[in-house]
Parts: C-alpha cells; sequence; structure tokens
C-alpha cells in the first residue's frame, strides 16, 4: 500500500506518517530528514540541498526526483512506503505516478492534514527535533515535551530546532511554497479519488495520533 501525506509544514505529517508506519510496517520515507542527515554528514548530495532548504526553497527535482526513485527500489518498501514531504510539486506527483505504475503500483490513499494557520506558525516555532539521525523523533515544547528538557525521552540525544524552523523568513518561504505549489496536489489526488482530509486543531481536540487511529483501523479493517 502507497500512502502519501499531504498538508503544510507544521500540521503533523511527520508524526502521523511515523504512528502509521509503526503500526502497518511499511516505511515512512521523508525527504526533509534525506536531505537533514546528508546535510548533518555534509555529504555532496546534503551541501548541494542545503543552498535551497536554508533559504526555505524547494530542492531542485534533478536531486529530489531520483534520490525517491533509488529509495523506492530498497527491499524494505517492496509492500509499500509512506511519503512524507514527497511529492511537493504536480511534477514530482506525475514522476511518482510514472515510477509506481512501472512497478506495477499506484497511490492508494492521500491523507491530507489541515490546520488553521496560526497554529501551524506556533508549532513550527516550537518544534525539536532529535539530533540523533538514527532516531530523528520530533517533540513540541508546549504540546509534547520531553520529560527531560533538550533531551529525547527515546534515544537520551539532545534536541535542537530545525534551522529553517528558527528563521521567519524560511518559515514564511516554506508556507508561500506550499500555497502556490504543493496545494494544487490537493485536486491532483482528488481526481484519481485517493484524497482523504483531515483537519488537526488543538480547537476541535484531535490531533495526528487521533488519526492515525482511525486510519490505522481502517486498514486493517479492509
Ligand atoms: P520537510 O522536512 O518536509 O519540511 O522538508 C524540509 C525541506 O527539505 C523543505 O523545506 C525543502 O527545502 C526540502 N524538501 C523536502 N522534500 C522536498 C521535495 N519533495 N522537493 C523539494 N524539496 C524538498
Amino acid at each position: 500500500m502507497n500512502i502519501i501525506m499531504l498538508g503544510a509544514q507544521g500540521t503533523g505529517k511527520g508524526t502521523v506518517a511515523g504512528l502509521i508506519s509503526g503500526e502497518i510496517g511499511i516505511p515512512q520515507i521523508s525527504t526533509g530528514d534525506i536531505f537533514r542527515k546528508n546535510i548533518s554528514e555534509q555529504t555532496p548530495l546534503g551541501i548541494e540541498a542545503d543552498k535551497y532548504i536554508s533559504k526555505g526553497n524547494l530542492v531542485p527535482d534533478e536531486i529530489t526526483v531520483p534520490m525517491v526513485k533509488d529509495r523506492l527500489t530498497w527491499e524494505d518498501a517492496k509492500n509499500g512506503v509512506i511519503l512524507d514531504g514527497f511529492p511537493r510539486t504536480i511534477e514530482q506527483a506525475e514522476k511518482l505516478d510514472e515510477i509506481l505504475a512501472e512497478k506495477g503500483e499506484k497511490v492508494d490513499l492521500v491523507i491530507n492534514l489541515t490546520t488553521p494557520k496560526e497554529e501551524i506558525i506556533d508549532r513550527m516555532l516550537t518544534r525539536r527535533v532529535c539530533t540523533n539521525q538514527e532516531c530523528k523523533a520530533t517533540y513540541n515544547i508546549k504540546l509534547h515535551p520531553p520529560v527531560k528538557e533538550g533531551i529525547c525521552d527515546k534515544c537520551g540525544a539532545p534536541l535542537k530546532q530545525r534551522a529553517d524552523d528558527s528563521d521567519p523568513e524560511a518559515i514564511k518561504r516554506r508556507l508561500e511554497i506550499y500555497e502556490e505549489k504543493t496545494s494544487p496536489l490537493v485536486q491532483y489526488y482528488e481526481k484519481q479519488g485517493v484524497l482523504r482530509t483531515e483537519t488537526v486543531s488543538l480547537s476541535i481536540n484531535r490531533m495526528g495520533k487521533d488519526v492515525a487511529t482511525d486510519i490505522v483501523k481502517e486498514i486493517r479493517g479492509k
């Protein structure tokens, strides 16, 4: 089963993807995480990608698409994947359809998360991530703080704020790009009949874990 997470930054795509992945046993593939790992290891791909990421811009398709295509050939992806952060443009969505079609597969479900804008910005500013690239746990110092301040509950490594979460200009740019380039994917997948939109917001007391629980139940019930 191939699942795509859609939604602006800070809506909790990573959290929902991680929970579903753990429950149904298909890998969560986050392009942002792959880039951040490469940046921390200062690989050629990481050095190149950082030029775009630090400013809140998209990494060009010449880098991103082959990276995803390769990741989809790994053994753990043979029963499907949860893509988190890809596709982000119509062009990437079309490329993904081609890549999956070559394997006789398709996109089965698109989970589109929406959250009021004020909440999104607040969540990006209060998000903290584990510095251990093998762990990558995500916290929110208001909604889901670690037991010990600044330390990951799961692995004990220090937590930090993502560079692009601490720069208001980069946040603004990412949200603009989302509106302009990524939000048209909602219609794209609606037309394919695979879209499922879920609101995640404190105001209705529905968080990512609630969405993940419902979806896992439905997948298991099929
Ligand atoms: P994320 O962790 O999904 O918020 O991604 C962090 C950053 O990585 C984004 O702001 C982009 O600069 C870059 N990035 C992640 N996924 C993609 C993608 N599919 N296409 C282009 N750039 C991406």
